[in-house]
This record gives structure tokens, C-alpha cells and sequence, in this order.
């Protein structure tokens, strides 16, 4: 009889931080850019004239919650 036995533990690769960084930052500005045209894309804090991008978002406006009409 062999001692060998099979142990399927799968060991994550760490990843360094300074790969990850780049990414989280810019995911980090996606999301925020996300959030203001969702949320604050209106009014006097709207950056683009007209009301295209706050229709554009207004389900997503109205799912999370904002304050709309
Ligand atoms: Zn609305």
C-alpha cells in the first residue's frame, strides 16, 4: 500500500500590492464616476446640459434609491 494521499487543497497566489493598487484605484474612479452620474447627475450639480445623461440613468436613479421627482 503507498502513504501517498490525495489532498485537493488549492492554495491561492498572493498577489502583491503594488499590482493591485493601479486597478483599485482606477476601478475606484469608474465607481465614483458611476455614482455621480447615477446621483448627482442633475440641476445644479449637472456637468453635461440637458437632461440626456439623467435620463439616460434614471432607472438605476430610482433602483438605488436617489431622490428624483
Ligand atoms: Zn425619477
Amino acid at each position: 500500500m503507498s502513504d501517498t494521499t490525495f489532498s485537493p487543497v488549492a492554495v491561492p497566489a498572493p498577489i502583491p500590492v503594488g499590482q493591485i493598487l493601479p486597478w483599485a484605484i482606477f476601478a475606484g474612479l469608474l465607481a465614483l464616476l458611476a455614482i455621480y452620474f447615477v446621483g448627482a447627475e442633475e440641476g445644479a450639480t449637472s456637468l453635461i446640459r440637458g437632461m440626456y445623461v439623467h435620463e439616460f440613468v434614471h432607472d438605476g436613479r430610482h433602483l438605488l434609491g436617489f431622490p428624483c421627482h
